[in-house]
């Protein structure tokens, strides 16, 4: 039987022997292995929504939106004057003279909170609201927005709201515009052309087979369901809009403003 000296010196001989390339083939291995443990994947690097005091982080798993409006409505305006006059951000100047309307930005409805899950309150603009905004109470930063029309596959960012940190370069023009009739017509007209080809031309914004063909297109993108392996069993992407509604207790309070009204 050898000693501890022998077995030393076997083991030594065998690690001076042993060829580079075996060493460099080990090594890629282990770095490889330990990768796959951490859910590392080549999907390149997840996007980060933030408020503006950075307190609230989060993280979804997918390098880019799946989708990007332009929205002229009445009540994602109101969403942000009204958190404005909280002290959360300004509506940028271009939305107000009407120049481009507000960035609509969505991801699937599959995320996890990196830091600030303290810092969420909810909230709906108006009792028969049918959408429900999650709000930093850190800064007023309007973080994501939930619709009954995502049918929990999807949430929405509004980009000029909250920091959106992601791979814009596929999707760079938005897709849609919409409730282009809530802005004046001339300036609707003079918009820039989206990726589809479509402009702010009421005449074919209102067309009724474009609008069902760019509908078609939303629903295929957002409703399809997140990277298998982002909702794989143990999984660190395990949020949803609801989850995290339901885990800040449920509430959500009524602001109670009325449709297209100034915010004071
Ligand atoms: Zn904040
Ligand atoms: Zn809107």
């Amino acid at each position: 039987m050898q000693d501890v000296g022998d077995l030393l010196s076997t083991l030594r001989g065998a690690a001076a022997a042993a060829p580079a390339a075996t060493a460099c083939l080990l090594v890629l291995l282990a770095v490889l292995a330990a990768g796959r443990w951490c859910g590392l994947r080549d999907i390149g690097a997840p996007s980060l929504v933030s408020c503006r005091c950075g307190k609230v982080v989060i993280e979804f798993p997918e390098p880019q939106p799946r989708y990007r409006i332009g929205c002229c409505c009445h009540d994602c305006k109101q969403k942000l004057a009204w958190a404005a006059t909280r002290g959360g951000p300004a509506l940028p100047a271009q939305v107000l003279d009407h120049t481009r309307p507000l960035d609509l930005v969505y991801f699937a409805n599959c995320f996890r909170i990196l830091r600030g899950k303290a810092c969420l309150a909810f909230y709906r603009l108006r009792e028969d609201s049918a959408t429900t905004n999650c709000v930093s109470t850190c800064c007023n930063t309007t973080l994501m927005v939930d619709a009954p029309f995502y049918k929990e596959k999807c949430v929405l960012i509004q980009s000029d709201a909250a920091r959106v940190e992601t791979d814009f370069s596929e999707s760079m023009r938005p897709h849609l515009y919409i409730a282009l009739d809530k802005w004046p017509a001339d300036k609707a007209r003079a918009l820039p052309t989206l990726a589809t080809g479509q402009t702010g031309d009421p005449a074919v914004v209102q067309d009724a087979e474009a609008r069902k063909q760019v509908f078609k297109s939303f629903r295929e993108k957002c409703y399809a369901p997140p990277p298998e392996w982002a909702v794989s069993d143990g999984s660190y992407y395990a949020s949803t809009f609801k989850s995290i509604l339901e885990e800040a207790g449920g509430a959500v309070e009524t602001i109670g403003l009325v449709e297209g009204a100034p915010v004071e």
